[in-house]
C-alpha cells in the first residue's frame, strides 16, 4: 500500500514488462507523459505502443534481463530518449522531445526466478540542454556570436586531415578590417565593438552555409571553406569584399564605412601542417595590405 503511494507519486517513469514484452504496470508519471491510463494499456506489447523500440538494442537488452539478470543503462548522451516525450519540464529547452536517461533490470518472484523486468525513466532534458548551451558557448566569441579561435583550431585540425587523407580541396580565407584603429580613435571603442558585430553579421548573411566563420583574434577574421579550390575561394573571398565595401554602419545616427583585406589559401601538396596554411593565408593577406587594402590577394 504504502510502496504503491511512492510508485505513484515518484518523479521519474516506471514500466514493468512481462517476458513477453507486454505491459504489467507503470507509474502515474508514465500516465501523465504518455497520455495512457496503467489499466487501458495493461497486457498491450510495448512494441504496439512504441514501435521505435522494436530496434536490436532494445530487444537485446530485454533478452540479456531475462536470461542473465543483466541490468542495462540506455544514456542521454548516446540515445537521447526512449520514449518519445514532449518537453514540458524545462520551457527554454532546445530539445523537441523530453531527454531520458534510463535503465532496465529483472524483477525476481519468491523463487528467484525473472518474472518481470523494470524499466525506469529519468527527465536529464535540463541538465542536457545546459550542457548542450556550454559547449555552444565554449564555441562562440562573446562579442560577435561568431565561431571563436577556440574551435578554429580545432575545425582546422579536422578539416586539414580529413581533406589532406582523401585529396580533396579545402581553402581558407583571412581577412582583416582595414585601418580599424581610426575607428575607435574617431568614434570610441563602444562604436569600435558594434561596427565589429556589423561586419560579422554580413558575411555571416553572404557565407555559404557549408563554410565557416570565425573570429581569428581583434578585428581579423578566418573562414574555412571546405570542398573548396583556390579559384572558387578567390570569388567568395572576392563576395565577402564587395559585401563589406558597399556596407554602411548606422552607428546612433553615424554612418561608418569599413572595408576589408582578404588572403586566400589553398590546400596543396607542400602544405603540411594546418599552422602553414594559416601562414600562407595570412602572408597573402599581408600583401594584400601593402598593395592598398580593399583587396584581395591569393597564394598562387
Ligand atoms: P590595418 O589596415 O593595417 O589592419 O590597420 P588597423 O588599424 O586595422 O590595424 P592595427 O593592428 O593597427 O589596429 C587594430 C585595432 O583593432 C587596434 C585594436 O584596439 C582594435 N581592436 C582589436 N580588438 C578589438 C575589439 O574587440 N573591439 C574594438 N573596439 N577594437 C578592437
Ligand atoms: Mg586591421
Ligand atoms: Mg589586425
Amino acid at each position: 500500500m504504502i510502496l504503491n503511494q511512492i510508485f505513484d507519486a515518484i518523479n521519474i517513469g516506471i514500466v514493468i514488462l512481462d517476458r513477453d514484452l507486454k505491459i504489467y504496470e507503470w507509474n502515474r508519471w508514465m500516465e501523465i507523459h504518455s497520455g495512457l491510463e496503467a489499466s487501458k494499456i495493461h497486457g498491450s506489447l510495448i512494441f504496439d505502443i512504441f514501435p521505435h523500440l522494436k530496434n536490436p538494442k532494445f530487444e537485446r537488452s530485454c533478452k540479456s534481463v531475462f536470461y542473465f539478470g543483466n541490468f542495462c543503462f540506455f544514456s542521454q548522451k548516446l540515445h537521447h530518449y526512449m520514449f518519445p516525450f514532449r518537453t514540458t519540464s524545462y520551457s527554454g529547452s532546445e530539445f523537441e522531445f523530453m531527454q531520458q536517461s534510463c535503465a532496465m533490470g529483472p524483477l525476481r518472484d519468491e523463487n528467484n526466478e525473472i518474472k518481470y523486468l523494470f524499466i525506469y525513466v529519468q527527465d536529464v532534458t535540463e541538465v542536457a540542454s545546459y550542457e548542450l548551451k556550454l559547449v555552444e558557448m565554449n564555441m562562440r566569441d562573446g562579442l560577435t556570436g561568431i565561431y571563436n579561435r577556440r574551435f578554429l583550431d580545432t575545425k582546422l585540425k579536422e578539416e586539414f586531415n580529413r581533406h589532406k587523407r582523401y585529396g580533396r580541396s579545402f581553402s581558407i580565407i583571412m581577412f582583416d578590417i582595414d585601418h580599424f584603429k581610426k575607428v575607435n580613435d574617431t568614434y570610441g571603442h563602444q562604436c569600435g565593438d558594434f561596427v565589429l558585430k556589423s561586419v560579422s553579421s554580413r558575411i555571416s548573411s553572404v557565407i555559404r552555409n557549408v563554410d565557416f566563420l570565425f573570429r581569428y583574434g581583434g578585428e581579423e577574421f578566418c573562414a574555412l571553406l571546405p570542398e573548396t579550390g583556390i579559384e572558387a575561394a578567390a570569388m567568395v573571398a572576392e563576395r565577402f569584399r564587395t559585401a563589406i565595401c558597399q556596407q554602411e554602419t548606422n552607428y546612433d545616427g553615424t554612418l561608418i564605412k569599413v572595408t576589408i583585406s582578404l588572403g586566400v589559401a589553398a590546400l596543396r601538396d607542400d602544405i603540411e601542417s594546418p599552422v602553414m596554411l594559416v601562414e600562407n593565408a595570412d602572408g597573402a593577406l599581408y600583401r594584400a595590405k601593402q598593395e592598398g587594402r580593399n583587396r584581395v590577394v591569393t597564394v598562387s
